[in-house]
């Protein structure tokens, strides 16, 4: 069968906003890293356009300078200073989604006139807090509202659904994206609750999608000793592996997990990754492109 893909979606980081090694964390888990050299980049993705050559990025993290210096490598498109990317998409106010904003602004890249995508209530919040709305004033990006609910074009051609979900919404509420090019649709799902609390938001999520990345901050809570998890609003990944174990064992790899804590032994332990794989499911690699 021919491939009429387009889109090259490559994911650029798969770690919970604070990425790894943690700031101050003195457990093995990053104390190793810090002696290995060992980098885990808070998620995000990388977009191309093969026929335009445009880019798009999905989270601005704390790490967007390597994150967009791998995009570019991996897609063989060298952007420019005032205009790395032609798109950037922002999922909800938490620091690992959008802190790296700051790398666009006056004192950095200076970027001219970027355009940006965001509901209207992350808008707000962005117009309404410095160092974000000095970006908007100054012109460094353009934001362009888009309703949960609706879709937007970020690049040509690129359909980009964006879908509510709940999620400890303080500052601005949460989406979900699901993006749509001729051959295949992708979801980006990386901060929502607990599945349980809200019937059927993993179906919804899944519907008509190839490829889903998943919130899989905590494993099964052993990462998280003394403390509620009823206070944790993440769906753990051996809830995931419960809830939709039939459909993994009849589509391997469809469901890639990601937003994995510094702490989560899917990020340590062979073992747990084989037998999350076994059961159809994977833990999301850094670098790994799919094409839409
Ligand atoms: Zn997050
Ligand atoms: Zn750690």
């Amino acid at each position: 069968m021919k491939d009429e893909s387009r889109y090259d979606v490559w994911l650029l980081g798969r770690s919970q906003d604070g990425g790894l090694p943690h700031v101050g964390c003195m457990q093995a888990c990053c104390a190793e890293a810090r002696k290995t050299g060992r980098r885990e980049y808070p998620c995000a993705l990388g977009v191309h356009d093969r026929v335009s050559g445009a880019l798009a990025l999905i989270e601005a993290t704390p790490a967007v300078e390597p994150q967009l210096a791998m995009l570019h490598a991996l897609a063989g498109v060298s952007g420019c200073v005032r205009r790395p990317v032609e798109a950037v998409l922002i999922t909800h106010a938490h620091i690992g989604h959008y802190a790296g904003l700051v790398q666009f602004g006056e004192e950095v890249a200076a970027t001219d006139h970027l355009p940006l995508f965001v509901t209207p209530q992350m808008a707000n919040f962005l117009r309404a807090n410095q160092p974000w709305a000095q970006l908007v004033t100054y012109g460094q990006v353009d934001v362009h509202e888009v309703d949960p609910g609706k879709s937007c074009e970020p690049i040509p051609g690129l359909e980009v659904d964006f879908i509510a979900v709940p999620h400890r919404d303080e500052h601005s509420d949460t989406v979900a994206f699901k993006l749509r090019g001729p051959e295949r649709t992708l979801l980006w799902a990386p901060d929502v609750d607990q599945w349980g609390r809200h019937d059927g938001l993993l179906a919804d999520l899944l519907d008509d999608v190839d490829v889903a990345y998943v919130d899989a901050t905590f494993y099964d809570g052993r990462e998280l000793s003394g403390r509620d998890l009823d206070g944790i609003p993440h769906p753990l990944i051996v809830e995931t592996m419960d809830a939709w174990a039939d459909q993994a064992a009849a589509r391997p790899g469809v469901i890639r997990f990601i937003h994995m804590n510094h702490t989560n032994p899917a990020l340590h332990d062979s073992a747990i990754v084989e037998k999350i794989e076994r059961a159809g499911f994977c833990v999301a690699s850094m670098g790994e492109r799919h094409s839409l």
